[in-house]
């Protein structure tokens, strides 16, 4: 369980830029009022979900999915499979998924599920009888035009197929009383409803390392503004796919990262690691620590393990937290050395370690705006799906590039005309676009 809780968090995030917002003279209708819609989810869906286990038991789990605000358009975001998932959880990723659409100005709402699991205990077969529990369960909910769920933490192109299959299985039986039967056409756009799927699956090149690879753009473009140049490094705490990605990213832009992370703990090499490498080490042992990768060979005499705790300590100048919620806390965040921090996780800063920050002269590139790539490119993926497209990588890439550095500018410039930090200029840019869809 988070001793924080995020839900909370995400609420004083929204309460600083409402009060940013109220003291502009903007035209959004009643303020006050719609924001108000936006303390809490507009429909939670609790699932229950017996699973047959591999001896032949019955195990019963817990899942969520929450619709937090549809005003852009359908709710859209991940399914997190994690043993520490609670309801207020899902509620402030939902919250921030619908901030994120609207900093990167896609035409989506918010949302998120999550399932009580830590799949790591799972077999392959239980995993997939729960995915598919999962994606019977919410399909009456979800849609092209309703709700668009993707991969999170610890889901994937595999799992999202598994869903798909359920949720078109579910839709075929609906036509079926309606004496229709779903053309190919209709299966393409049914498929929409969920991205990050694999790509011979109707999923989206580029998406994958989409994460990754929008944090570098904004990255580039926010150190610009800030005149941070030179030889930089950088430390990433989590390796999942997020943190791997972009710590492959900031090498190949020339950005030395000199350590990585996963649960268990991780390596600190000042001379530089090698993310694939790294990777290539942490498959092979089951976890990073030991792995001191640099060059082409796995050297145990340049490398030393580091705490969690202690890589948001060291004396880089990037610090990424790219694995979960309250990382940065009021208890470290005076020790953070880093001279910018680029949020890849969801929620990784609270809202009290933010203003220690703020007062120490640490810009923070807040999540909503900095891993906003992923959701861009599941934009992308269920636009193509819609319109029997494939796009090339590199056309993927180009659109990326172009959203991230609108969304960086727009969030730049919000918080040089606000004079305020960039986490509550890039809520208050998402809001400026969402109370402007709201009905008053
Ligand atoms: N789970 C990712 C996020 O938190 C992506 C969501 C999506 O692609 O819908 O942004």
């Amino acid at each position: 369980m988070n001793a924080i809780n995020p839900f909370e968090s995400a609420m004083k995030q929204l309460a600083k830029a409402h009060k940013v917002l109220a003291g502009s003279k903007k035209k959004l209708g009643n303020i006050d009022q719609k924001v108000a819609r936006l303390r809490e989810p507009q429909r939670v869906i609790n699932v229950t979900l017996p699973v047959m286990m591999d001896d032949g038991s019955q195990r019963l789990f817990q899942g969520y999915r929450v619709q937090f605000n549809n005003a852009k358009g359908p709710y859209k975001g991940g399914i997190r499979y994690h043993h520490n998932v609670s309801l207020d959880e899902v509620k402030a990723l939902s919250f921030w998924m619908a901030m994120k659409c609207a900093v990167a100005d896609l035409p989506l709402g918010g949302g998120k599920g999550g399932i009580i699991v830590d799949p790591k205990t799972l077999s392959q077969g239980e995993l997939e009888r729960l995915s598919r529990a999962y994606g019977k369960a919410i399909a009456d909910v979800i849609g092209p035009d309703t709700d668009v769920p993707a991969p999170d933490v610890n889901t994937n192109g595999v799992i999202m197929g598994w869903m798909v299959e359920e949720f078109i299985a579910s839709q075929k039986i609906k036509a079926k009383v309606l004496g229709k039967t779903l053309t190919k056409k209709d299966i393409l756009k049914l498929k929409s409803t969920f991205t990050g799927k694999a790509i011979t699956n109707g999923g989206s090149e580029g998406r994958e390392e989409a994460t990754g690879l929008g944090g570098l753009f904004v990255l580039q473009a926010i150190i610009k503004k800030l005149k941070l140049s030179g030889k930089l490094t950088a430390a990433v705490q989590g390796f999942g796919n997020v943190g791997y990605n972009v710590a492959k990213f900031l090498e190949e832009a020339g950005i030395m990262v000199v350590a990585v992370s996963d649960s268990k703990g991780g390596i600190y090499v000042p001379e530089g690691i090698n993310p694939a490498l790294t990777l290539d080490c942490k498959k092979k042992n089951g976890y990073l620590a030991g792995c001191y990768c640099s060059g082409s060979v796995c050297d145990l005499k340049k490398g030393r393990q580091v705490t969690n705790n202690e890589l948001l300590e060291l004396p880089v100048d990037i610090l990424v937290p790219a694995a979960l919620e309250n990382a940065i806390t009021a208890e470290n965040a005076g020790k953070v050395k880093a001279k910018v921090v680029l949020e890849m996780a969801n929620g990784p800063t609270t809202p009290e370690a933010d203003t220690i920050l703020y007062k120490k002269g640490i810009p923070v590139i807040p999540d909503i705006l900095s891993n906003s790539g992923g959701v861009t490119v599941s934009a992308f993926e269920w636009e193509q799906n819609r319109k029997a497209a494939h796009w090339t990588k590199a056309q993927v890439n180009k659109k990326l590039a172009k959203k991230m550095a609108d969304a960086a500018g727009a969030v730049w410039e919000a918080s040089v005309m606000y004079k305020t930090d960039l986490r509550t200029a890039a809520f208050v840019v998402a809001l400026e676009r969402i109370l402007a869809s709201m009905k008053s």
